[in-house]
């Protein structure tokens, strides 16, 4: 019997620190990510701001470890920390194959009280709080406000079971 993983890391992104090109570098990821995770039954959430990513992966143990595998080697971002990888008895992303929110005026709150700070750092942050961080903020959903980054999210198209 597999047994259902959830790893969550976070990571410095290397992308282009202007706006435009950061958006597009994401949803480019988000097109791959999206693709192979239906394919290997991988849901989960993926955060980002102007210098941070923090990801969670749900799926089966092997599954799991062969994404964060391609993942640590793709030069889009370095220093990898991994928070946590542990067995769990449920999905909490059942819904997507990778839900995706940037920092923006309409979340901003939700970074400054999980992260305690203005200024996001999930070095600083205890691993339970940087999990309620990502979940506060794909619960709040994409929202996108006149001068916010674009957000959003991508149903799962299939069965994440
Ligand atoms: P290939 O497509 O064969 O690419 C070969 C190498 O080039 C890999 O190291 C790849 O990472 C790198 N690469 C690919 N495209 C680019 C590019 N445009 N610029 C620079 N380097 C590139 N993949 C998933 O399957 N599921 C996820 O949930 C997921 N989340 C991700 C989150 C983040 C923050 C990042 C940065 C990447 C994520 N990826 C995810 C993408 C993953 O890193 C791999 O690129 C992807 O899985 C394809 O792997 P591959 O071995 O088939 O690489």
């Amino acid at each position: 019997m597999t047994m259902l993983m959830r790893l969550i890391y976070f990571s410095r992104h290397r992308l282009d620190q202007r706006y435009d090109d950061r958006e597009r570098a994401v949803a480019e990821i988000l097109a791959v990510a999206v693709a192979n995770n239906q394919r290997d039954g991988i849901t989960g959430a993926l955060l980002y701001d102007d210098r941070w990513f923090a990801q969670v992966l749900e799926g089966d143990e092997g599954a799991v470890s062969a994404t964060f595998e391609r993942i640590l080697r793709d030069p889009r971002h370095r220093d990898v920390s991994l928070v946590t990888m542990e067995g769990v008895s449920a999905r909490r992303y059942a819904d997507f194959a990778m839900a995706c929110v940037g920092r923006s005026q309409d979340n901003g709150d939700l970074f400054r009280h999980y992260g305690e700070d203005d200024r996001f750092d999930p070095r600083q942050i205890r691993r339970d709080r940087l999990s309620d961080l990502i979940d506060a903020v794909v619960r709040r959903g994409p929202t996108g406000g006149p001068t916010g980054e674009q957000t959003w999210t991508t149903k799962n198209a299939t069965s994440a079971a």
